[in-house]
């Protein structure tokens, strides 16, 4: 089944978005399963269950980091995170800078832009967005790449609003790639299980999808 899902998704996305298998709550058997049938990016949002499945599953899994990370934890994750997309400071960038730089290593981040109209989510406003991109500090950043911006839709099953809210973040992705000189920004992470069609015809490259596989 899980194998059958990822290659149905794949052939829905096409080639030029990336599939990020989310993880998170799964047994390590399900996610092996996945990985048998040569998936090889996964994400999971909390750091102790992250450490948990790298130690415990082949080591060329490209692993991602979708959910919020504390400044104090970047150094666990630091030696093998290879792309961490809930980046929402500038004083976050400037950790894991510090950490990958130890590792001799250049992680990837996505900035995380706040688009839903809940209350809870994390992220930053675009504002927030520029001044980071704008912001001195960042040139001296040598072990992180700014890869582009991830964003999480409303929970909701109006798809109309949804909608709007993928087409802001990608109003706000074309408009910095264009402003600022950053040659690995390319990556627009926006589409989960429920959304990941309409995010994909908004202008989605990247989509995570969990519960859709691991049905
Ligand atoms: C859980 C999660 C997903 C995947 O959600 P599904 O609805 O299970 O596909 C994607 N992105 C983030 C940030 C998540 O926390």
């Amino acid at each position: 089944m899980i194998a059958e899902n990822i290659n149905h998704i794949r052939q829905e996305i096409g080639q030029n978005v990336k599939l990020v298998v989310v993880s998170k709550f799964r047994r390590v058997e399900e996610i092996e399963e996945a990985y048998k049938c040569g998936h090889r990016i996964f994400a999971e949002n909390k750091v102790q269950a992250l450490l948990e499945r790298y130690e415990a599953l082949p080591k060329d899994i490209e692993w991602h980091l979708i959910g919020h990370l504390q400044t104090n934890k970047v150094k666990y994750i630091a030696p093998f995170i290879h792309t961490i997309q809930s980046v929402d400071s500038l004083k976050l960038l400037q950790e894991i800078n510090k950490h990958a730089q130890r590792q001799n290593r250049v992680i990837d981040c996505l900035l995380q832009i706040y688009i839903a109209k809940e209350e809870t989510k994390f992220g930053l406003d675009a504002q927030e967005c520029h001044d980071i991109l704008n912001s001195g500090i960042l040139k001296t950043l040598q072990n992180i790449r700014i890869a582009g911006l991830m964003g999480m839709a409303t929970f909701t099953d109006d798809m109309t609003q949804v909608e709007t809210e993928f087409r802001y973040l990608k109003k706000i992705f074309d408009d910095m790639k264009s402003k600022y000189n950053l040659p690995g920004f390319k990556t627009l992470s926006m589409g989960m299980s429920n959304d990941y069609i309409l995010a994909v015809s908004c202008g989605s490259n990247m989509i995570r999808v969990g519960s859709k596989i691991f049905v």
